[in-house]
């Protein structure tokens, strides 16, 4: 884990270089809507923190990756979206459609979804 990595994508938006819609923050983590949503309600949640990918995962990881989860449950509480359920999905790699390497939790919901997943 490093702080940043300049060429990131998701490390500019925590910066405040590449505008977003945030929806929450804290001192550890940060989540915006995803610019091209697949459900009613679609953001993503990253570590403030730059982290590849949950491939590179050790125990110092753990409380990070708590944190993400905690807030993806918490925003889709809070979105209003979620009665019916959610559903938070991380791609790790490219044969699982990984194309930021910042670490991030997507959270959908507000409509069914399919499983197995494409
Ligand atoms: P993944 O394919 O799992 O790495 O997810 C990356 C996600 O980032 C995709 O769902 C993109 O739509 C989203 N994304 C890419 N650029 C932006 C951006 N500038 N603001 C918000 N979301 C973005």
């Amino acid at each position: 884990m490093s702080a940043s990595d300049a060429d990131c994508l998701f490390c500019k938006i925590r910066d405040g270089k590449i505008p977003a819609a945030i929806t929450y923050r804290d001192e550890h983590v940060l989540a915006f809507k995803d610019v091209g949503p697949k459900a009613p309600l679609h953001e993503l949640v990253i570590p403030l923190a730059h982290v590849s990918s949950l491939a590179d995962a050790s125990d110092a990881d753990r409380e990070m990756y708590g944190r993400l989860m905690v807030t993806a449950a918490r925003r889709a509480k809070e979105s209003g979206a979620a009665g019916n359920g959610f559903r938070v999905v991380m791609n790790a790699g490219p044969d699982a459609g990984q194309s930021v390497f910042h670490v991030h939790l997507h959270v959908l919901a507000g409509r069914p979804m399919a499983w197995p997943p494409g």
